[in-house]
């Protein structure tokens, strides 16, 4: 399989002024293959929508890089750039603040077709922006209508429409359903997965819910203040969630078949969510967590392949740090 996107010890900090720096995103790294949904997913302030803006060039990186294609998308030259610009696009959570009130849905779609100068003729733009609008389940009959003529689930469809424009390989979907009525959810994760196979698209899908990651990425990473703290494959991280985050995380999601008895222990995480301006020293997730060792508050846990293709950032996963215990095959 080959990687599409690579993303090295990114690191994204704001400086606040007065000496304080926000670590928003405090070195990630993993890979996405072609054609797959790679799901991140994490409590809201955990970095993963910054890591999503980073990742595209809305935000410029503090250290660490993407690689796109094989290429570095910050030593890239002007016309790589402008490429990659097409390539990939970004579908935002809130579909209503991010169309143009103003604007009709024609215009919508096809502003990036006018910026790229993707049609020299006005006709032939028409003629796309309908087949877009079938693309995702509209009619070319809503082209000249306003966004605010629309329910939330037909504008998240207008903010697809638009992403789709260019004709991209890649898109980052940050919680493209969470502003929406869980009636339409599933309608909108439907529709990105049909679009995923008519258009071979890759996604990169940024949610707040394991559940509902789960039921579209082929791979998951679970991202803690600023940090990735695990990565398998979907089935992986469920039937064998190692990190004790994860785990809190998975505890928290009732078991789907009411004749299978739930006997999981629910884990409540103790504590509020550090400030990512002071984060805890050594392990991040240190202040809650119910595993918490003395060498957790003094070594930041190395990103470590524990099993083949599960990854995880943990002291427990060491066992020079547990005397040998082997926590792996620990059931949630
Ligand atoms: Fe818990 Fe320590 Fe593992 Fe961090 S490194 S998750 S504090 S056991
Ligand atoms: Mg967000």
């Amino acid at each position: 399989k080959q990687a599409l996107l690579q993303v090295n010890n990114l690191k994204k900090h704001f400086y606040l002024g007065k000496g304080e720096t926000l670590q928003a995103v405090d070195g990630i790294t993993f890979h996405i293959y072609k054609g797959e949904t790679f799901g991140i997913v994490g409590e809201s302030g955990c970095g993963k929508s910054t890591a999503g803006r980073t990742i595209i060039g809305l935000y410029d990186r503090t250290e660490g890089e993407v690689i796109f294609k094989g290429k570095n998308i910050h030593t890239m030259n002007q016309k790589e750039r402008y490429a990659f610009h097409r390539q990939m696009q970004m579908i935002f959570q809130d579909p209503y603040a991010s169309l143009n009130p103003r604007s009709t849905v024609s215009e919508i779609i096809s502003e990036p077709m006018e910026v790229h100068g993707m049609f020299a003729n006005k006709q032939d733009q028409l003629k796309r922006v309908y087949q877009l609008l079938e693309d995702v389940g509209l009619h070319k009959d809503h082209a000249n209508r306003y966004p605010h003529e629309f329910s939330g689930g037909q504008r998240q469809r207008i903010g697809i429409a638009r992403a789709l424009a260019l004709d991209p390989e890649f898109i980052i979907a940050d919680e493209p359903i969470s502003a929406l009525d869980v009636s339409v959810q599933a309608q909108v994760v439907n529709l990105l997965k049909r679009l995923q196979k008519e258009k071979g698209l890759t996604y990169l899908f940024i949610a707040h819910d394991l559940s509902m990651v789960k039921q579209i990425s082929d791979r998951i990473g679970v991202m803690y203040l600023g940090h990735m703290v695990e990565l398998t494959e979907s089935d992986k991280l469920y039937n064998n969630p190692l990190h004790p985050y994860t785990r809190a995380l998975l505890s928290a999601i009732p078991i789907p078949d009411p004749d299978v008895e739930d006997k999981r222990e629910r884990i409540i995480l103790e504590g509020e969510l550090p400030s990512p301006i002071n984060p805890p020293s050594g392990c991040v997730f240190r202040t809650r967590c119910p595993m918490a060792m003395d060498v957790c508050a003094l070594e930041k846990p190395k990103w470590k392949e524990v099993h083949y293709h599960h990854y995880v950032a943990c002291h427990l996963y060491d066992e020079q740090k547990t005397n040998g215990q082997d926590f792996t095959e620990t059931a949630v």
